[in-house]
C-alpha cells in the first residue's frame, strides 16, 4: 500500500515525531528494522514515532513494511513514493543506497528528491512548530568523499538540513543483530543529533570529523582490506601448490606476522581454519560481494588521485577485482573468490 501526503497527514502524524528510512535493500532492510524496533514507544506516555519507507523498486519497500507489521501487529510502516515524499513528512531521514550517482539523485533531483521535499515542509502554513521545521539526514551509503561533501553543504546552505555521511562497517550480519560500527562525518552537533539513531543500528559510533571524513576513514580501511585479501589469496595458494596443508599454514600464519582479518576469519581455503566457517566453505557464497569491495577500492582511487598519494598496491589489487566481477558468476560472491580467480590463472599456466 503506498500512502500519499494527503493520506498521512490524515493521520494527523507530525513531522519532527517520524522517521523516513530510503533505500531498503541487503543491508537497509536490517539497518531499518533494528531502528524502527528500538524506536517503538510501548510504555512511555509519548507516542512511536511514525515510519516512512521508501525504495527506487516498490517491491522491495513493500515487503519490508508486510515483514515488519508481521513482526510486530498494529505498527503501520507507511510507504511512500519518492524521496521528496518521505522527506516532506519526516524530520530524521536515513538513506543506504548503492553509491554516489543514487545519492546524488535521492538528494537532489528536482521535485522528486529530498531537497525539494524539505523545502516544501519549509513552506508549510504559518503556525507550523519550529521543530517540525528541522531536518536530520543520515546517509549511510558508501560513496565517493567529494560528492558526500558537495551533497552535504548544498542542502545544509538551501534548506538548513543537519546531515551527516555514517558509512558502516559489519555487514548484513551486523546489520542484522545491530553491531554495526559507524564512521560519522558532520559537525559535532549533527553528530550529536545523529547519535542516537545510529546507537539503534550499531555498537561502534565513531565520529571522525567534518563532512566526508567518516567515508574516507571507511575507504582507507576497506583499501587495506581488499590488498590484504589478495596478499592473502596469493600465500594460500604459493604455500598450498608448494605442497602445505591450508590449516598448517593459516596456523602459522594467525600465530605470526602475517595475521589479518582475511589470514584469520575469511580465509579462503576451506578447512583452513578448523571451527570457523567463511564464504568458500559455501562456495564463496554471502559475506562481502567483490563488485562492492571493486566499488570501494574505486573510491579509494578517486580520492587518492584528488590529493596525490600513489596508490600501487591499491591499483594493481583493483585490476586483479575487476578480472574477478568481469565473471558474472564471481561478481556477487564474496570478495575472497580472487582466490580462485589466481587458482584459474595457475591452472591456465600448467
Ligand atoms: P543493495 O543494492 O542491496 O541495496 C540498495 C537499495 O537501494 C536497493 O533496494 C535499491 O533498490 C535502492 N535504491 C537504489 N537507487 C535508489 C533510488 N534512486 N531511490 C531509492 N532507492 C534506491 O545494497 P546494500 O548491500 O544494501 O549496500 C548499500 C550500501 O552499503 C552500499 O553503499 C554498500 O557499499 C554499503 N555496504 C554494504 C555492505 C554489504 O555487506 N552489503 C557492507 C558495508 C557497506
Amino acid at each position: 500500500m503506498t500512502v500519499t501526503s494527503l493520506a498521512l497527514a490524515n493521520l494527523g502524524t507530525s513531522r519532527s515525531n517520524a522517521i523516513a528510512f530510503i533505500g531498503l535493500g541487503a543491508m537497509g532492510r536490517e539497518m531499518a528494522s533494528n531502528l524502527f524496533t528500538k524506536s517503538l514507544n510501548s510504555q512511555g506516555s509519548e507516542p512511536s514515532p511514525t515510519f516512512i519507507v521508501c525504495d527506487a523498486m516498490p517491491e522491495a519497500a513493500a515487503t519490508f513494511a508486510r515483514n515488519f507489521q508481521q513482526l510486530h501487529p498494529g505498527v503501520q510502516i507507511n510507504v511512500v513514493d519518492t524521496p521528496a515524499e518521505a522527506a516532506e513528512l519526516a524530520s530524521v531521514i536515513i538513506t543506504m543506497l548503492p553509491s554516489s550517482p543514487q545519492v546524488n539523485q535521492v538528494y537532489l533531483t528536482s521535485e522528486s528528491g529530498i531537497l525539494p521535499g524539505v523545502l516544501k515542509a519549509l513552506s508549510s502554513p504559518a503556525g507550523t512548530k519550529p521543530e517540525d521545521l528541522k531536518t536530520l539526514a543520515i546517509d549511510s551509503t558508501t560513496l565517493d568523499v567529494s560528492t558526500a561533501k558537495d551533497v552535504a553543504q548544498r542542502v545544509a546552505k538551501e534548506a538548513q538540513i543537519s546531515m551527516v555521511d555514517a558509512p558502516v562497517s559489519g555487514g548484513v550480519v551486523g546489520a542484522a543483530a545491530g553491531t554495526l560500527s559507524f564512521m560519522v562525518g558532520g559537525p559535532a552537533s549533527s553528530f550529536d543529533l545523529a547519535k542516537p539513531y545510529l546507537e539503534k543500528m550499531g555498537k561502534t559510533i565513531v565520529h571522525c570529523g567534518d563532512s566526508g571524513t567518516g567515508l574516507a576513514v571507511k575507504i582507507c580501511n576497506n583499501l587495506i582490506l581488499g590488498i590484504n585479501q589478495v596478499a592473502v589469496a596469493e600465500a594460500m595458494l604459493l604455500g598450498t601448490s608448494l605442497g602445505l596443508s591450508p590449516s598448517l599454514l593459516a596456523s602459522v600464519i594467525n600465530n605470526s606476522t602475517g595475521r589479518c582479518w582475511p589470514s584469520a576469519v575469511n580465509n579462503p581455503i576451506p578447512g583452513a581454519l578448523p571451527g570457523q566457517s567463511p564464504p568458500c566453505e559455501r562456495d564463496f557464497k554471502g559475506g562481502f560481494a567483490a563488485k562492492l569491495m571493486l566499488k570501494d577500492m574505486n573510491l579509494a582511487l578517486n580520492a587518492a588521485d584528488s590529493v596525490g598519494v600513489p596508490l600501487p598496491l591499491g591499483n594493481s589489487s583493483v585490476k586483479l577485482y575487476e578480472d574477478v566481477t568481469k565473471d558474472q558468476d564471481l561478481a556477487g560472491r564474496d570478495f575472497s573468490v580472487v582466490f580462485r580467480h589466481l587458482q584459474k590463472l595457475q591452472e591456465g599456466q600448467q
